[in-house]
């Protein structure tokens, strides 16, 4: 008898074992009235036989009752008394015993096949839980790769550029004029700079989830302090115009400031065409914040790439398949940053070429410490 019959819906068990016990039952009935053969009463093991692999052990015992009952009222039927005959009450006990042990053994049966079929299904999904784990692992071993690769390739094109101006001054320094030592002097500070905050990105993404947060949170003028960050920031050929309401406060960690606004301002200039400007602005905002803006004129973002923007590693198609370099760190640390310090980040573009976009991001005025 199938046990994934076990399974199948209770009406369509309950009509199996119905049919089986009125064939059964007019089988015994037949050969009891018609041959007053006894022992046909045996044939009653095979519904038993049906309830055990149908019904749980609960059901198929009472199943086996009333079969039992059901005989005993045949066999009263066919003696024609309620007094039966000793032997009767002997062959009937007896009977009655093996199809007890019939329904015991069946039942041990049923058991042991439902536990190995949950023991197998638990070790496929095992199995399963193993290939997934396997599958993370590669993908993780993928993206450490794709990373490893990725900063490498970030850290060596500065580090070539230092590496170039120093060399062409250590070469050529006394046969050049003042103004090209200069000039070369900066460029290799520019590359110092670039892979100083390339550097400062990879080291935070290693602490994200861990020490992230502020460590000196203090008062800084918005001014002064945006001032001399925008100093050290290297502009390519973009120009950049400061646009900061005087005597602003803001309560921030200053290196963690310094990197957020360096990491918006290298991105302006690095999505922009040359010789358009980028505009860093500080105002007042709701809820006694500050709200800082740094905009460019550049491809702008369309609305679609919005929501991965500050996630890891995320960079835009349009980008990766073009020169201009990037981890895709730089905007998820700034999050990670501005969050850690009370504020939000965001970014405003209608995705039009020369329109450009503009990142935002608040953090608060000292007079809201609680
Ligand atoms: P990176 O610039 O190192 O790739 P970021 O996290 O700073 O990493 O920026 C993620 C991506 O967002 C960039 O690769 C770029 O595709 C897009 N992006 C960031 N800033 C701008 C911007 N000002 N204009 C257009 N796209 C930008």
């Amino acid at each position: 008898m199938p046990f994934f019959l076990r399974h199948s819906p209770l009406r369509v068990r309950m009509t199996i074992f119905l049919s089986c016990c009125v064939v059964v039952f007019i089988v015994i009935a037949y050969a009891l009235f018609e041959t007053s053969n006894n022992r046909i009463v045996t044939l009653c093991a095979i519904p038993v036989m049906v309830a055990c692999c149908l019904f749980r052990l609960r059901n198929a015992s009472l199943c086996t009752l009333i079969i039992l009952l059901v005989s005993a009222g045949l066999l009263t039927l066919h003696i024609h008394t309620l007094q039966w005959p000793v032997p009767l009450i002997e062959g009937f006990s007896f009977g009655a015993l093996v199809i007890g042990m019939e329904l015991a053994c069946f039942s041990f049966l049923t058991v042991s096949l439902n536990l190995s079929d949950a023991a197998r299904q638990q070790s496929r999904h095992a199995e399963q839980q193993l290939n997934l784990a396997y599958e993370q692992q590669q993908q993780l071993e993928e993206l450490r790769d794709q990373f490893l690769m990725s900063v490498s390739h970030e850290l060596r094109t500065p580090l070539t550029e230092v590496r170039g101006y120093i060399n062409l001054l250590l070469e050529y320094g006394n046969r050049l004029d003042e103004a090209t030592q200069s000039s070369f002097l900066q460029s290799a500070s520019y590359g110092c700079d670039e892979l100083e905050l390339i550097i400062g990105n990879v080291l935070n993404m290693s602490r994200v989830g861990k020490d992230l947060k502020p460590i000196c949170m203090q008062e800084l003028p918005l001014a002064a302090t945006i001032a001399e960050i925008c100093e050290h920031v290297y502009l390519q050929d973009h120009s950049l115009e400061l646009n900061i309401d005087a005597d602003l406060t803001v309560l921030a960690d200053r290196q963690q400031l310094r990197q957020v606004l360096r990491n918006l301002i290298s991105n302006a200039c690095k999505y922009s065409p040359a010789h358009t400007s980028v505009v860093v602005c500080a105002s007042p905002w709701e809820d006694n914040m500050v709200r800082f803006c740094v905009k460019d004129y550049g491809a702008g973002i369309g609305a679609a790439d919005v929501p991965h923007l500050f996630q890891k590693f995320s960079r835009l198609k349009r980008d990766i398949a073009s020169s201009v370099r990037g981890t895709g760190l730089g905007l998820y640390i700034s999050k990670q940053f501005v969050e850690g310090m009370g504020g939000r980040i965001w970014v405003e573009s209608e995705g039009v070429p020369g329109k450009g976009s503009s990142f935002y991001f608040t953090l608060r005025q000292p007079s809201t410490t609680r």
